[in-house]
């Protein structure tokens, strides 16, 4: 597909090429509505953009995306300190909330293991997870990543690697979720279950 049309437009497909989930159809496919939609629309969208970029970072503390130093749950004070619940992106956070079961705290590692794509445990927030675990009083650790081959990878991982904490409970949400997915497209029900119906890794 490379090089078929000049410049700009090659430079606007292949950017959007990059997204997750987007092939060079696709690509192709949102390059010419975008060429399509008024100037006004289609700046709006990088006016967008450009504003999350610039407004928006990680919390220094759980990595979820905040606005300030520490996102709306770390700063909240009625939080339980001794929970946290390990996820794979900020995304997740929102799905565990809406079950309304959960009161702790959370992490985000940003990604899950996947050796195909050359993400170990380094490129995720696994170091600062274990600092977490030192400076703040965390009595259980719920391991919340997705019921698919890499969130397994990854919950098979960080329990190995905690088990042995003093102090520290470890324990993954409950099977029951459907196979493969990601968790947010699990209603809050099923989510809400899961995480009550969590067992201790062993
Ligand atoms: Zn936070």
């Amino acid at each position: 597909m490379a090089g078929v049309y000049a410049g700009p437009v090659q430079d606007l497909i292949d950017e959007l090429g990059r997204l997750p989930g987007i092939g060079p159809k696709s690509a192709q496919r949102i390059a010419f509505h975008l060429l399509k939609l008024s100037k006004e629309d289609a700046l709006r969208l990088a006016r967008a953009i450009a504003e999350a970029k610039d407004r928006v970072a990680w919390c220094t503390q759980c990595f979820n995306i905040s606005e300030g130093e520490l996102c709306g749950i770390c700063a909240d004070p009625r939080r339980d300190a001794t929970l946290l619940c390990v996820v794979e992106e900020p995304r997740d956070i929102v799905s565990v909330e809406r079950t309304g079961e959960y009161r702790g705290r959370y992490h985000v590692l940003q990604g899950a293991i996947n050796p195909i794509e050359g993400v170990g445990p380094d490129q995720l927030r696994v170091k600062e997870l274990l600092v977490r675990l030192e400076d703040e009083g965390v009595s259980e650790v719920i391991l919340c990543t997705n019921p698919n081959i890499e969130g397994e990878a990854t919950a098979l991982y960080l329990g190995r690697l905690l088990k042995p904490i003093d102090g520290i409970t470890v324990s993954r949400i409950a099977s029951g979720l459907p196979v493969g997915g990601d968790l947010e497209y699990a209603d809050e029900l099923t989510l809400g279950r899961a995480l009550e119906g969590r067992r201790v890794v062993d």
